[in-house]
């Protein structure tokens, strides 16, 4: 293996062909001769190219980041100093906010504008919420039991693998590394294969933010890289966003070498509209909310449960809403929606529309592959009305803009509906009357919930019930994912110094 670049000092670099590995903080060769193209899925350029990590990369920046935690460097750093680092990283990117979003853009394809609310500020504001937790938390304590006195201490649990999806990039990146820094482990990033520029860049920013170089490494690649971070011995946890499919699969890996590991899966969330909403003040954010990213958001309210009484009325709205969201290539300043993230999820989204139709669905608004975009997988929105919770499209992640709208006649029977779920991720309610609201939330089965909109909010623990996941991710429960609880007996009788 050769090393390239002596000092610990990353250069931040954005697109183009990154031919080496960063492990350790420095850029070297990679072991394995693959490499990995990122073309847009918005205009089919070619982005950038990065090493196809294998086996053998995998150890070597395992290697690398248990030397890094065993070595203290950053694990006895002090939970304070760590929060000032961590907040800079969110500064660094702020100020770098058009550099960082274009990039995100040119691998995603989604317009930046819609980077900079959707990943740019949550993303930002988890760093913020984990640096805040880090300076609040309590790291010590003395408790007095049955034996005397115990000291009880929160430590970082080691070396941590980081497995990112594709659709939120900035955000999972930034959730993922700025949690398990925060908490003092090392990190090994594994980007998502359609994003893996994105992970260089941000894993750049926390070194040079003041995490020492050695804590971070990143093995770009697919899959079978993925795998091997899993079933390293040397990795201590496993935080993985992504299918629920893949989720099951590492869940079972870990359990092998008895791994922690933490889940962010998949979701069909519900929106239950009550008979007194405002239709007209919430058309909007209600349709929003299911489509935005083009509906490829865990967190997307896809199923829309509405009063069979203002069923019209309510569809109306949302067909206008639906059709005012313009679809366009990054280039376009209006465009509010992107493509899909390859050919092969476009051509997944319209199959499931012919599945809905199949059953029996309506398309009251149907996608269209828009005029004069055939550079990329663009595709407009679908609403489905006439929907059963039992068909294909009201059960399963379609990861597409695809709205099925299913009739109710009572509350009872809306809250069933929702809950009929193997997902339980999100959940919104929409009322005039919050009180109303607040009480169907305590009924339904998922980790979030919102009244009359919907928000990953970054103080706050996120993640899911059911197939959506197990754990919980930003605010202190995020930092406490990352920790052990140690115990420490002192002798007895031993006087604990108030100070
Ligand atoms: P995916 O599961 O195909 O891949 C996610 C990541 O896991 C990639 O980096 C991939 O290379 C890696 N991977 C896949 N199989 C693996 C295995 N067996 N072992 C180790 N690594 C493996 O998911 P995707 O298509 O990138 O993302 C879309 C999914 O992510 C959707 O289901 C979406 O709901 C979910 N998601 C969830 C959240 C959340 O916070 N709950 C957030 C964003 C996305």
């Amino acid at each position: 293996m050769t090393e390239t670049v002596e000092s610990h000092t990353a250069t931040v670099t954005g697109g183009g062909d990154q031919p080496q590995l960063l492990i350790g903080g420095r850029w070297v060769d990679p072991h394995s001769s693959e490499t990995l193209e990122v073309f847009s899925p918005a205009t089919g350029e070619r982005v950038g190219s990065v090493p196809h990590a294998d086996a053998t990369d995998v150890d070597t920046a395992v290697g690398a980041a248990r030397a890094a935690f065993d070595s203290g460097v950053w694990s006895s750093t002090p939970p304070a100093q760590r929060a000032d680092i961590i907040a800079k990283v969110a500064d660094l990117i702020d100020e770098r906010g058009d550099e960082i979003t274009a990039l995100v853009s040119a691998e995603m394809g989604a317009p930046p504008s819609a980077i900079a609310t959707l990943q740019q500020l949550p993303g930002t504001g988890v760093l913020r919420a984990y640096a805040n937790a880090a300076r609040d938390y309590q790291w010590e304590e003395y408790r007095t039991g049955l034996f005397g006195t115990t000291r009880i201490t929160r430590e970082p649990v080691g070396v941590v693998g980081a497995i990112c999806a594709w659709n939120v990039p900035l955000f999972i990146t930034c959730n993922k590394m700025g949690a398990a820094l925060a908490a003092g482990c090392s990190v090994v990033l594994k980007p998502a294969p359609e994003t893996p520029l994105t992970g260089n860049y941000v894993a750049q920013l926390f070194i040079e933010a003041g995490v020492p170089a050695e804590a971070i490494s990143v093995v770009t690649g697919g899959t079978e890289t993925g795998q091997a971070l899993v079933a390293h011995p040397d990795v201590d946890k496993i935080t993985f966003t992504g299918s629920t499919a893949a989720g099951k699969a590492i869940g079972a890996a870990c359990a092998e070498t008895l791994k922690r590991c933490s889940l962010e899966l998949g979701g069909k969330s519900a929106a239950i509209v009550l008979d007194d909403v405002d239709i007209a003040a919430n058309a909007f954010m209600l349709t929003f909310l299911g489509l935005f990213n083009t509906g490829q958001a865990c967190v997307a309210q896809t199923r829309i449960l509405v009063p069979r009484s203002r069923q019209d009325e309510i569809v109306a709205a949302m067909v206008e809403a639906a059709k005012a969201m313009k679809v366009g290539l990054p280039s376009d300043p209006e465009a509010q929606l992107g493509p899909l993230i390859t050919e092969k999820q476009r051509q997944k989204v319209e199959e499931y529309i012919e599945l809905g139709k199949k059953a029996g669905a309506t398309p009251v608004l149907e996608s269209e592959r828009p005029a004069g975009l055939d550079s990329g997988h663009f595709l407009t929105p679908t609403i489905f009305t006439g929907v059963t919770n039992d068909m294909a499209i009201a059960q399963e992640e379609i990861f597409g803009p695809v709205l099925s709208v299913i009739a109710y006649d009572d509350v009872d029977e809306a809250i069933a509906i929702a809950n009929d779920s193997d997902y339980g991720l999100a959940g919104t309610v929409w009322t005039n009357d919050v009180e109303r609201g607040i009480e169907i939330s305590t009924k339904i089965r998922t980790g979030t919930f919102g009244i009359n909109w919907y928000a990953i909010d970054p103080e706050s623990p996120f993640g899911g019930y059911k197939n959506s996941g197990i754990g919980r991710e930003n605010g202190r429960e995020g930092l406490e994912s990352f920790l052990e609880h140690k115990s420490t007996m002192l002798p007895m009788g031993y006087e604990v110094s108030s100070n």
